[in-house]
């Protein structure tokens, strides 16, 4: 069985840039991809917020050049669901659908996946409307009406945040209170472009080519009602794509992977970049940036590497 230098897990902006730094180091690396390479990314219709692209770009071209360049330099890819690891100094297994593969070194880059509503016309809308992402999204609806959905933290703060652009924001909570921050919630509250939607849950997103209203519940009343907007942000929660190494190692107290610095895990060898870790902000490029630095110490850890 060959023995890799380093097996990464997940083909989206981490992974793939990952790959490229490994590859062009001359590096024995292989990615492993259980869906197409792109990862969340090829979700989203444009991306603007990406350097070097003035006019924007889409999602999925994006992440077709991005896998590309990491091609054209040597990077193999290969279509894996990744069900396990086994971890120990000197060897490290990854265990497959199609059997189990040798590394002296691993980069996770799962990913992490936003919860969604489930209701009709989200699958459909998304990324034509419908969100998971203020920052990336909010300039597109300028001088337009929103629906923001939750009430934690981040719904409050995305929120607040998209009243740059948009007229209104209406934010729709399942609950007569917001589970936020006090000094969130007193924001939001006083804010003339916020107006607040309680005890009500979203049955269904409208439109065709884009959003063109959303249908809402009572849940005290059970009564149905619609409301006008150009746009849904969905903020119920993020789940990162742990299930592989819960247990082996160090999470935080929301199941993101804990690193230092360099994106060391808290298993020698392991290395984790991208929104699968503990950080404060998920974007493409921040994947980037943590990919391009897990390579170069998974480079210094292999120099070190007795065998
Ligand atoms: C709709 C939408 C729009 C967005 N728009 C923007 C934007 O405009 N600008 C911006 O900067 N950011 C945007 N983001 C955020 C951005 O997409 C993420 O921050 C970025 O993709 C994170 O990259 P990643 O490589 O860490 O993970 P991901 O992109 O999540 O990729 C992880 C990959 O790992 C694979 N994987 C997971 N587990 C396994 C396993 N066990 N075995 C094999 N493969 C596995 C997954 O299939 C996936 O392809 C958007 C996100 C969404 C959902």
């Amino acid at each position: 069985m060959p023995m890799y230098d380093v097996i990464i897990i997940g083909g989206g902006p981490a992974g793939l840039t990952a790959g490229l730094y490994n590859a062009r180091a001359r590096l024995n690396v292989l990615l492993l991809e259980r869906l197409a390479p792109g990862g969340q990314v090829l979700t989203t219709d444009s991306v603007e917020n990406y350097p070097g692209f003035p006019d924007g770009i889409s999602g999925f071209e994006l992440m077709d050049r991005m896998k590309t360049q990491a091609e054209k330099f040597g990077l193999k890819i290969q279509s894996e669901d990744v069900t396990g690891l086994e971890l120990s100094p000197k060897r490290k297994a990854v265990l497959t659908g199609g059997g189990t593969l040798e590394t002296k070194a691993i980069i996770l880059c799962c990913g992490a996946t936003w919860k969604r509503l489930g209701i009709e016309g989200e699958d459909h809308l998304m990324g034509k409307g419908v969100s998971f992402c203020a920052t990336c999204d909010g300039p597109f609806y300028r001088n337009q009406e929103v629906a923001v959905i939750g009430g934690g933290d981040t719904a409050v703060e995305e929120a607040i945040f998209l009243t740059r652009f948009v007229s209104k924001v209406h934010l729709v909570h399942r609950r007569d209170k917001l589970r936020a921050t006090k000094v969130l919630q007193e924001r939001a509250m006083s804010h003339e472009k916020i107006e607040f939607i309680w005890d009500s849950v979203p049955v269904k997103i409208l439109g065709e080519k884009g959003v063109e209203g959303i249908e809402l519940k009572n849940v005290k009343t059970q009564s149905v009602f619609r409301k006008n907007v150009q746009g849904v942000f969905v903020f119920i929660g993020t789940l990162p794509n742990t299930d592989i190494v819960k247990g082996l190692i160090r999470l935080d107290e929301n199941g993101f992977v804990v690193t230092d610095d360099n994106m060391q895990t808290s298993v020698r060898g392991v290395f984790a970049a991208g929104d699968i870790r503990s950080k404060l902000f998920r974007q493409i490029s921040t994947a980037v940036g943590e990919g391009a630095t897990a390579s170069y110490a998974v480079e210094k850890y292999l120099e070190n590497f007795a065998g």
